[in-house]
């Protein structure tokens, strides 16, 4: 659900509140009637709301809800992380849990597992679950997706997130947002924006170019606000250049409001809001936090008080209050809502999809998989994570699962009564050299071994709060990997993780990775069924892995985590693959990549010009942005012998450029299904944007005429085909 369905007055089989109900058609107030237009509803309120009552709309009246105004029956709007399914409820004035029995929910993957799916319509359904059980929760707006870059991968919140590429990232939170907002739940877009640390995050001033800004850090954004019409948008806890970002000036009321049009309200995050000036001033419609009393809050009784002191513009007040009643309408909260649904065998099996989609098989030599159940007699599973339960972990976005199976149990459900599996925890977080020579027995004695090992939620790991200390594996892990992969040629890692981590001291030694992230509560189901074949695993990379932690842009230049209280992204553009191909520097897994079972081949590259039709005629400047000027076409066949999907990726060089731009930018990107010996046409489109850069001395996207070199792959180093496609017009769109 954007605007747009709101704007049509959409009256779903609503249960209408106890005004609407006794009121007749004729004599009920505008702002009940559902045919009406919402803007006419919205004013309709605003027009009866005391100064009081405004004032309590846009604060924070408990720790994840608003005030409402019981007497029009406007009710409280109420909130909730996060973006991996609903989180249990918290007391209404502590962060301790409510300790109820009716708040359990499915745990989908983590956001980066997704991202890794490379699936945009999976995106879709991971919404649509997020969205069903929010409504069926009586919750309004759901606090995600997390979606900032991954600039470092120590961030302690990369798992909320999407990797390292823009495009990447814009592709599956647009497809996460339609799919919470279609269950008339509003999506939250978080943390706008440059939130990619957690390391000093509230007090951080980031710096950066104005283009790093426009082609790194915006484009998921811009994306959510106009291709998704999110209804809602949380600033970070960070400043950028100079000024929170709850309260930017120049993030909010320039960029997101003035030329993206953002018609939905501005967040803070959690105690996010500094001053009641900026925020009144600054772009902040609604202030969210910890601080009591709820009237002690900077748009609370601070800002009432400038209110009737004059000074604030009233404009200023009606015009946030506006936007928070945009999106109750837009959910439908003041008519009500149909119950939703939880925990559904749909939901389920989404949450599974996810966790196949995602897991990334980085390695897998010798045929070390998939692990044929009918030969191997002996498994021997090792590692804490291996029987570690994840969900409730990470801060805002852990949720009190209906179950959640672990990796032992998804592997002895599946095999349990065919293979003997064994189960040691090889390590402790204390140490235990003990549990290490154990594990290292069972995995002498048995046919396979399967390694479960990686981070996990806490603090300087992947968690809210802290960032990484290195890439290392934690508690003595490497030691372990390379102790049973000694014994056991048949050693299979797998990792759990938010991000990179160091893999190097013990990769060349065993024949097979395998990357989990956090998997959700169907993970071990999911992990099974790629071990052993059912499902052929499909995900790529959403981000670089670094040989070193100093091969990383922020970390090779040295200004990570910032000195002084400012972080200056010097890498500028360079992020991620950007940086390693530019700099040539070898990844150890480069962006893009992940195995299969089977194998795929590219052929006929074709580069179908779409502009031919408009030759010669002058485009507006917007329809010749909006003109798809060329379809990528190839053949991918799958020459293996077993079904299996592949993402096909396009990426876009600049042969010539008036600025200095990366090697090669994904543009481009289709997942395709293929039965063993299928083949098919795939065409891509890419538009002017896909060719533009953003040119700060003209305030625009400029597309250059000229020649560009279309680079389809497996991976962004495994290029299969490449053509050169020439752009006839310059055009620059603002
Ligand atoms: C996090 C947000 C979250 C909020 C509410 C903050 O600490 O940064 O992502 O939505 O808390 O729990």
């Amino acid at each position: 659900m954007g605007w747009k369905h709101v704007a049509l007055g959409v009256g779903l089989a609503a249960a209408l509140t106890i005004d609407a109900a006794v009121a007749s058609a004729e004599d009920r107030p505008i702002y009940l009637d559902p045919r009406q237009p919402m803007e006419t509803r919205v004013e309709d309120v605003l027009s009866r709301l005391t100064l009081e009552e405004k004032v309590g709309l846009i604060h924070g009246d408990g720790m994840f809800a608003t005030a409402g105004v019981p007497r029009l029956g406007i009710p409280r709007c109420w909130m909730s992380d996060g973006p991996h399914g609903v989180r249990e409820e918290i007391a209404p004035d502590s962060w301790k849990a409510a300790g109820r029995t009716d708040d359990f929910a499915t745990h989908l993957p983590a956001l980066i597992a997704l991202a890794s799916s490379w699936n945009p319509d999976l995106a879709i359904s991971y919404g649509e679950v997020i969205g069903q059980e929010a409504r069926q929760r009586g919750k309004h707006i759901m606090l995600g997706p997390g979606m900032n870059i991954m600039r470092t991968p120590l961030n302690g919140r990369n798992f909320e997130y999407e990797g390292e590429d823009p495009f990447l990232a814009a592709r599956m939170v647009v497809g996460y947002i339609r799919g919470v907002q279609s269950q008339e739940v509003a999506a939250c877009a978080k943390h706008f924006a440059a939130n990619n640390q957690e390391t000093a995050r509230g007090t951080i001033d980031v710096q950066m170019d104005e283009r790093s800004l426009r082609e790194i850090y915006l484009p998921a954004f811009k994306a959510a606000v106009q291709e998704a019409g999110v209804l809602a948008v949380m600033g970070a806890y960070n400043k950028f250049r100079g000024q929170h970002c709850c309260h930017n000036d120049y993030l909010l009321n320039k960029v997101l409001k003035g030329e993206w049009g953002f018609k939905g309200l501005v967040m803070s995050d959690w105690s996010g809001t500094h001053d009641t000036r900026e925020a009144a001033l600054f772009g902040l419609d609604l202030e969210m936090g910890t601080r009591r009393p709820y009237d002690g809050f900077f748009l609370a009784r601070p800002f009432r008080e400038g209110l009737e002191k004059g000074d604030f513009p009233m404009a200023a007040l009606d015009d946030k209050v506006r936007r928070n009643l945009r999106v109750l309408f837009a959910v439908h909260a003041i008519e009500g809502r149909t119950p939703g649904s939880i925990n559904t065998p749909e939901h389920q099996a989404t949450a599974r999809r996810v966790a196949e989609e995602g897991m990334v098989l980085l390695k897998n030599e010798a045929g070390a998989l998939p692990l044929d159940p009918d030969k191997v007699e002996t498994i021997a599973v090792i590692g804490e994570n291996a029987v570690r339960l994840q969900a409730p972990g990470g801060g805002s976005a852990g949720v009190k699962a209906f179950y959640e199976v672990t990796p032992l149990q998804g592997i002895v459900k599946r095999v349990g009564d065919r293979v003997s599996v064994g189960f040691s925890m090889g390590y402790q977080e204390n140490g235990h050299a003990d549990l290490l020579d154990r594990a290292v027995r069972a995995a002498s004695q048995a046919d396979a071994a399967v390694l479960v090992v990686g981070l996990k939620h806490a603090r300087f790991l992947d968690d809210e709060g802290s960032d990484r200390r290195d890439l290392k594996l934690p508690f003595g892990q490497d030691e372990l990997i390379q102790r049973v992969a000694r014994v056991n040629k048949r050693t299979i890692v797998v990792l759990i993780s938010g991000g990179p981590v160091d893999v190097s001291p013990w990769l060349p030694q065993v024949p097979a990775v395998l990357q989990l992230w956090y998997p959700g509560m169907e993970g071990g189901n999911a992990l099974a069924r790629v071990l052993f074949g059912d499902v052929n695993p499909s995900g790529k990379l959403p981000c670089t892995f670094p040989k070193r932690l100093e091969d990383s842009p922020a970390h090779a230049l040295g200004v990570y985590p910032g000195k002084d209280g400012t972080e200056r992204y010097e890498e500028g553009l360079l992020v991620g693959y950007r940086w390693f191909d530019t700099k040539q520097v070898e990844p150890l897994f480069p962006f893009g990549h992940g195995l299969s079972y089977t194998r795929f081949q590219y052929s006929g590259l074709k580069l179908v010009k779409g502009l031919e039709r408009v030759k010669g005629v002058e485009l507006a400047k917007e329809e010749a942005a909006k003109e798809p000027v060329v379809s990528v076409e190839f053949d991918l066949k799958n020459v293996g012998d077993r079904e299996g999907a592949e993402v096909a990726q396009v990426y876009v060089q600049d042969v010539e450029s008036s600025l200095p731009r990366p090697v090669k930018e994904l543009k481009g990107l289709q997942k395709v299904l293929l039965k063993a010996g299928e083949s098919r046409t795939v065409s891509i489109p890419l538009d002017r944007g896909a060719f533009a850069f953003y040119d700060p001395a003209k305030t625009g996207w400029l597309a250059e005429k000229g020649d560009f070199k279309i680079l389809v792959g497996s991976s962004s180093r495994d290029v299969r085909l490449e053509g050169t496609f020439r752009l006839a017009q310059t055009t620059l769109e603002r």
